[in-house]
């Protein structure tokens, strides 16, 4: 069965720039020389390694690990020697103890990768305890990790999963790339969620502009009542997980709820993917697709990148930059996060790297607000992005709070839209900020 046309009030219809690699196979990406792999790329407490200097490493060994109930562990991608541990940068600006290892090339896989019991077998205990230990995390940005969503929501009354292919995000297309290339693993993620839960309705929703994502899957989904593909419009945030399940299921979440409260599991295609193989293989999380792309690349791609290679790396591959480059930005151009050096290493919530030119990334002349409206009618949570982020410029936070600054999903939609080009989101993300660290000394 397939639905169609299905989306939510508000947000922007933004020329998605899928064309530079959305018809390009995933390739393997070049084997990296060295892995810099963070010791935390989730939500939760970061881990402690489990290696040191000079020990030898083999691909999917874990080596990181925390005792705190909300974290994922970490696994080496490569087989080789560790050179030590370093702090350095995540794409998101935070210093990281970072496992650094050089590869022997030889890529000996860790004797612990191997299927750990037939599925039939295996208790959702058992479940929860594949998942946490292979580090799988919501591989759409959130990076939030999956034993502890299916954990937190067992008495929810789950009686629907989401798979999130929705992917709005202009230019990116490593989901678009995994549906099309590998559509049993994303049904069989979506069918061991389904089973987990005993939930009677799972969905797979796909924005219209990925038609051929769409006909396979509904193909591969014929028959099976309990599935079906969702065509969702084109228009961002269409994958921000609240307007999914409210396009999808017509459930409002509410205001700083979870999904689970109206009985709904929204995950993303590659983090089902990579339940499947952590549960079916005992694959642990130590590689993903990543786009590479933008005009100011010179062969954009889609490449399977293990955990930990260099942004720098990757780039190489594509052929190098394509003339000057103006902006390096992890993830798409509305909710990633710009650059300031090459050596970035790849984690497991990076589903693209951007490269745009000097002339794209020209710096736009703020002017004064007009009044228009167009902040408020876009905005996908209702909120007035143009009296919050005034508020929050002025250091009016408790104000700003009282707008519901922070239901703000920082979308930049308001942004995107506003003619006088005001910095609306940023404003807002300060506020968030600021009113989060008054209410924790509170
Ligand atoms: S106020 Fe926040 S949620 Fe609303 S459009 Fe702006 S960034 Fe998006
Ligand atoms: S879109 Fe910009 S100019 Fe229009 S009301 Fe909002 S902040 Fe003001």
């Amino acid at each position: 069965m397939r639905l169609k046309n299905l989306t939510f009030k508000g947000g922007v219809h933004i020329d998605d720039k899928k064309e530079f690699t959305k018809d390009k196979a995933i390739e393997r990406a070049m084997e990296p020389e060295i892995v810099y792999i963070p010791l935390h790329q989730h939500v939760g407490a970061p881990c402690k390694a489990l290696v040191k200097a000079k020990d030898t490493v083999k691909v999917g060994q874990k080596i990181g690990d925390s005792e705190a109930s909300l974290t994922a562990p970490v696994h080496s991608s490569v087989s080789g020697v560790v050179k030590g541990i370093e702090k350095l940068h995540t794409h998101d600006g935070y210093r990281v103890d970072c496992v650094v290892i050089e590869s022997d090339g030889l890529n000996e896989v860790h004797e612990s990768v191997k299927p750990k019991a037939d599925l039939e077998s295996l208790s959702k205990e058992d479940i929860i305890e594949i998942i946490r230990e292979a580090g799988i995390v919501g591989m759409g940005g959130a990076s939030f990790p999956m034993h502890s969503k299916l954990l937190t929501a067992e008495d929810a009354q789950i009686d629907t999963i989401i798979l999130n292919g929705a992917e709005c995000e202009p230019y990116l297309t490593s989901d678009h790339r995994m549906m099309l290339e590998n559509p049993e693993l994303v049904i069989t993620g979506l069918e061991l969620i389904m089973n987990y839960f005993d939930a009677k309705n799972g969905y797979i929703g796909i924005e219209d502009n990925k038609k051929d994502a769409i006909d396979v899957l509904s193909k591969k989904l014929e028959g099976r009542d309990n599935m079906s593909v969702v065509s969702l419009k084109t228009k961002f945030p269409q994958g921000d997980s609240y307007r999914l399940v409210d396009s999808v299921c017509n459930r409002a979440v509410p205001e700083r709820g979870r999904c689970k409260d109206v009985h709904t599991i929204v995950s993303n295609v590659c983090t089902a993917a990579a339940t499947a193989e952590a549960v079916l293989e005992g694959k642990p999380l130590y590689e993903r697709v990543v786009t590479v792309t933008g005009k100011g690349v010179k062969e954009p791609k889609n490449l399977l990148v293990k955990i930990g290679t260099t942004i720098g790396d990757l780039l190489k591959q594509c052929g190098g930059f394509n003339g000057r480059p103006g902006k390096v930005i992890a993830g798409g151009p509305m909710t990633g996060f710009t650059q300031y050096t090459l050596d970035t290493p790849i984690t497991k919530g990076i589903a693209g790297v951007l490269v745009l030119t000097e002339e794209e990334s020209k710096a736009e002349k703020v002017l004064p607000c007009i009044k228009c409206g167009k902040c408020v009618e876009v905005c996908p949570v209702h909120l007035e992005p143009m009296f919050i982020a005034a508020n929050a410029l002025h250091n009016r936070f408790d104000e700003a709070e009282k707008l519901h600054a922070l239901s703000c999903i920082e979308c930049g939609s308001c942004s995107y839209i506003c003619p006088s080009k005001r910095p609306l989101t940023e404003a807002i993300a300060h506020g968030k900020k600021e009113i989060t660290s008054k209410n924790k000394k509170s």
